[in-house]
């Protein structure tokens, strides 16, 4: 920043239904990835502002559970018209901060307001089951209580969606939640709380810290928090996975991905370069259930590439505020430096650059990258080992099916994988051996409607539960079972033996 550039705007958190000014006297910057330009600056909070909050959230907590359903599926339904009614605004701050395109972030609110829709079920959702005249007389029924206080921490590049995918079910399951998003990227969070408000969520009720390690260690280690919803990068989620049930709480950690699309040598191949590129490159590759690989069986692969290659000279790469863009910046300058760097390693160890998004150039001091092709990329090499997050896809040329199953098996993810073939048959066989959580078949981004759950294996995923979804009911309730009697006091006596069903 230059002496004469406009001082920043602060952003602060929303503690107890206001937005609440940190007190710390740390912040980050939040970047407009278009210019490069700080636009703000976050406050980052002490591990007093984090007691502070969570002894509002408690209180909170205790009056909420008693907001009987209807009312709850009340708040949900005008929350979800006031985000309907907002889609716009928010899109644009999700484009200021991240870099998407406005119809990219447009389309991870579509995506996002789904798990409203689901949480309006609550009522439904929480029914529990009843047998009458269990054994003589005994009634057993179940009931799924909410927790407490629950958190969520969250990744920068879908600013809206992941915290919608945590917000809607916790809520509306009778938690108060605390939110930590992304100190990359803080300000939707802050955008949706004013509208839970608006919607009648009660203060206290849904927070927002932002912050650092700090922050995340203070909630990790506070034992007013029952549980904590993460998502983001692998080595953070093992570490929150193991900090937060160290510490008793329940945790659900979804991490990084490495994501293959294998196309057999009968798929149509221009649905398929099709499907590659726009599971690729779509928000420069800062999905994680973006195609990273793809894997070409046989004789394809010539004609896959070329195909895949042709297409990308007209993707048009610049700020995501111009409609006429498809794709915008990287987050940060590090990272996009990082995504580069890939590039170059995979040149030296051999690969071929069929199309390098290195060489084109941008005006001004954005973020920005080009998307590049990588041909011939080996197992071995840091570009397929690694996850790039960036708008790089790698051809992995395989000899048969077996071996495409065997390097995406042999990974180390598994969150999102596609197959691209015409034979119902052969892909039958590769959904019921593939080693992945969510799968696609001639779908690339097979991310799993609301009333399903999301979440991949291995190291995709730390946790027993996945996320949304009727998981997501599960993972923020706690279920209880009543066994009940009313029977005439004058039959009651003494009995030792130990309870049987009569
Ligand atoms: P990240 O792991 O760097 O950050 C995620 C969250 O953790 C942020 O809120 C951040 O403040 C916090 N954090 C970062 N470093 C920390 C530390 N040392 N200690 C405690 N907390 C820390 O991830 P990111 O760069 O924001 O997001 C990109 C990553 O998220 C990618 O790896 C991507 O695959 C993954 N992701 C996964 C899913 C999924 O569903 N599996 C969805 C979206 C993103």
């Amino acid at each position: 920043m230059t002496d004469t550039a406009i001082k920043p705007a602060t952003i602060s958190h929303w503690i107890n239904g206001v937005s609440t000014p940190g007190t710390s006297g740390r912040s980050a910057r939040v970047y407009n990835p278009a210019t490069g330009q700080v636009q703000a600056l976050v406050d980052l909070a002490s591990v007093e502002e984090i007691n502070a909050a969570v002894e509002q959230a408690s209180a909170a907590a205790k009056t909420w559970r008693l907001v009987p359903l209807s009312k709850r599926a009340e708040i949900m339904f005008r929350f979800r018209a006031l985000m309907d009614a907002r889609r716009d605004d928010l899109a644009r701050i999700l484009t200021r901060e991240h870099g998407k395109v406005h119809g990219d972030a447009l389309g991870e609110i579509a995506r996002g307001i789904e798990n409203v829709d689901f949480a309006c079920g609550i009522p439904n959702l929480l029914k529990g089951g009843y047998s009458e005249g269990a054994s003589t007389g005994v009634d057993v029924y179940s009931i799924q209580q909410p927790l407490g206080v629950v958190a969520g921490i969250t990744p920068f590049n879908f600013p809206a969606m992941v915290p919608l995918w945590m917000i809607a079910n916790a809520l509306a399951c009778g938690n108060a939640f605390i939110l930590k998003p992304s100190e990359k990227d803080p300000s939707a969070s802050l955008f949706m709380a004013d509208l839970l408000k608006q919607a009648g969520v009660p203060d206290g009720v849904f927070t927002v810290i932002h912050g650092d390690k700090v922050a995340v260690d203070a909630i990790l280690e506070h034992p007013d928090i029952a549980a904590v919803s993460f998502v983001g990068s692998t080595p953070i989620a093992r570490y929150i996975y193991q900090k937060g049930t160290e510490h008793g709480k329940r945790v659900q950690a979804l991490g990084g991905a490495k994501n293959h699309m294998l196309v057999l040598p009968d798929a149509d191949v221009n649905m398929a370069a099709d499907a590659a590129v726009s599971a690729a490159y779509g928000s420069a590759g800062e999905r994680c259930m973006s195609i990273s690989v793809v894997l070409a069986v046989g004789e394809v692969a010539d004609e896959l590439v070329q195909a895949i290659a042709s297409r990308l000279p007209a993707l048009k790469v610049g700020p995501g505020s111009d409609p006429q863009n498809e794709m915008g910046p990287l987050i940060s300058r590090e990272h996009r430096d990082r995504v580069a760097g890939y590039i170059a390693s995979a040149e030296a160890d051999g690969a071929t650059v069929v199309v390098d998004g290195r060489k084109q150039s941008f005006e001004g001091d954005g973020f920005f990258l080009g998307v590049s092709l990588l041909d011939h990329v080996k197992e071995d090499m840091d570009a397929y080992k690694d996850e790039i997050f960036g708008p790089v896809l790698c051809v992995v040329r395989v000899p048969s099916y077996e071996e495409g199953l065997r390097l995406i098996n042999d990974n180390e993810y598994g969150n999102g994988t596609a197959i691209f073939t015409r034979d119902g048959g052969a892909a039958r066989q590769f959904q019921f051996e593939c080693q992945v959580g969510m799968v696609g078949v001639n779908v690339p981004i097979p991310v799993p409607v609301a009333y399903y759950s999301f979440g991949g294996w291995k190291a995709s995923l730390f946790g027993d539960t996945h996320m949304y979804g009727p998981d997501g009911i599960k993972f923020y309730t706690r279920s209880k079972v009543i066994t009940s009697r009313w029977p005439d006091p004058s039959s009651s006596k003494i009995d030792l033996g130990f309870p049987q069903n009569r």
